[in-house]
């Protein structure tokens, strides 16, 4: 009886809680019907573009802000490592937007396709024009898999050429690592800026720990192929990363850059970096590819962008250098420090203090950017260095221990705490980082470094 009433209450509670979701949904799709003019436009609804929308909808009440988004799903992609290695179903780290956009934002379901910051107004991909008093740019980085010459034909025709940097292909990637059973598995890193530039290494550990569990490590050799000269941008990290990747005898080829894929000879073709024109060619029986990314044609097309296509803002204040009623955010813009949901964290407090006094007339460079980012390293099952860094590369640790150690806690803060993070307080703009934490933490760590 009492099992009865609670299941009873239970399903009462869902059916309050799908049709409150339901009320929500209606309130907030107003695709076609946008307003002319909207105090603040935001561009993207990913990470960077919910979080900003959240925070202004509390400054600024209802209806006064909008997001232009046109993809119906929102994806948290730092999940798709984990996903790769068979940790966590991919399926866990996509959802709807219409449950994410904030209430009380206007969601623009359409692409924003022409920029006129000298007019204050967007063009959409469907002929309406969107009008703003201050927009903040947050349109996220493309992933080109026409950026490898044969990496969708090998992707197509052999399940062994696989890449996670998509929600339909992650899922073919464990399946990928499963079925090894020797030779060469190959991992590739593209010509820099892309996003998160720890995750294409840290697919590669979890495959090798996998094998070495599985018995097949001795049957073959691993390679990380990367084009920058070094395991890691930062040396504290990349000494930590060099120590594992001799440990774990893989082999590192620097400055190698992967141009082409014959899969039919079930060849990689690289290009060396160091030796312009040279080529040479590495049989595999594993390849996973991170593709290269480049800036949206619409974005790069616009005023707003510097001649290498990202938005282009003072590095510090985050406000766009012509155009002062503009901001930007995350992966979309040219600030100089590894694209990360971590640093758009960060980015999002000092975005919305400066965007916010520019509102109230007050200076919009109260706040200023240090560069924080961070890449949680993982380097097997249970094991991950958390980098932590700025703009200048220097170590900025949060916990007080020494952070360039592989620890089993860093895990599953990657691995279990970060997703509930994200989906509780990022997107909702409740997270802007762990600075505040980092001081009062540090203050019992001596010497950690
Ligand atoms: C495999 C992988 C692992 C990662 N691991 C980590 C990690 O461990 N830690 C970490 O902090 N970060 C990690 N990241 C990086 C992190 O996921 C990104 O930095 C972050 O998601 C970028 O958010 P964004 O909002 O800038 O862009 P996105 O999330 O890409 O969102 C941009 C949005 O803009 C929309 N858009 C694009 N063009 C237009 C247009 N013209 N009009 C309207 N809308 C448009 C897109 O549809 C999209 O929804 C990882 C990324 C990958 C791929």
């Amino acid at each position: 009886m009492l099992a009865e009433t609670k299941l009873l209450s239970l399903s009462k509670s869902k059916f309050l809680f799908n049709n409150i979701i339901l009320l929500r949904n209606i309130s907030i799709s107003t695709a076609n019907n946008a307003k002319d003019n909207y105090k603040l436009v935001v561009v993207g609804g990913g990470g960077a573009g919910l979080n900003i929308s959240s925070r202004f909808v509390r400054k600024l009440g209802k209806t006064n802000v909008a997001i232009i988004e046109p993809s119906e799903w929102h994806l948290y992609q730092p999940g798709w490592t984990l996903a790769a290695g068979g940790v966590k179903n991919p399926d866990s780290f996509r959802r709807p937007q219409s449950k994410l956009i904030p209430s009380g934002v206007d969601w623009i379901k359409a692409k924003a396709s022409v920029f006129e910051p000298e007019s204050n107004s967007i063009t959409l991909d469907n002929g309406e024009k969107v009008k703003y008093d201050y927009l903040v740019m947050a349109t996220g980085i493309r992933i080109d898999f026409d950026g490898v010459k044969g990496l969708k034909e090998a992707m197509a025709n052999d399940e062994q050429v696989v890449s996670m940097y998509s929600h339909e292909t992650v899922k073919n990637v464990f399946p990928a690592i499963q079925r090894y059973k020797g030779g060469n598995a190959i991992f590739t890193f593209p010509k820099v800026p892309i996003k998160c530039p720890g995750a294409p290494q840290k697919v590669m550990y979890l495959a090798e720990d996998y094998f070495r569990k599985n018995g097949v490590r001795d049957k073959g050799d691993v390679y990380y192929c990367t084009t920058i000269p070094a395991i890691f941008g930062v040396k504290k990290y990349a000494e930590a990363l060099m120590e594992v990747v001799k440990k774990r005898e893989i082999k590192l080829n620097t400055l190698t850059h992967l141009i082409e894929i014959d899969y039919k000879n079930k060849q990689a073709v690289f290009e060396k970096l160091d030796k312009p024109g040279t080529t040479f060619r590495l049989d595999y029986s594993l390849l996973h590819v991170c593709p290269p990314m480049k800036p949206f044609d619409e974005i790069k097309n616009s005023p707003l962008v510097d001649e290498t296509g990202y938005v282009d803002l003072d590095k510090y204040t985050l406000q766009h250098k012509k155009y002062p009623n503009v901001f930007g955010i995350g992966d979309c813009t040219n600030l100089p420090t590894s694209k990360t949901a971590a640093a758009i964290a960060a980015e999002s407090s000092i975005l919305a203090t400066n965007l916010g006094n520019l509102i109230k007339g007050k200076n919009p460079s109260e706040a200023k950017y240090d560069g924080y980012t961070s890449c949680p390293l993982i380097t097997g099952y249970g094991k991950t260095i958390l980098a932590e860094f700025d703009y200048d590369g220097k170590p900025l640790e949060t916990f007080p221990i020494n952070q360039g150690k592989e620890r089993r806690t860093m895990f599953h803060l990657k691995s279990d705490f970060m997703p509930i993070l994200y989906w509780t307080a990022f997107v909702r703009g409740y997270w802007g980082g762990p600075g505040i934490y980092r001081k009062i933490l540090n203050i019992f760590s001596f010497g950690k470094n």
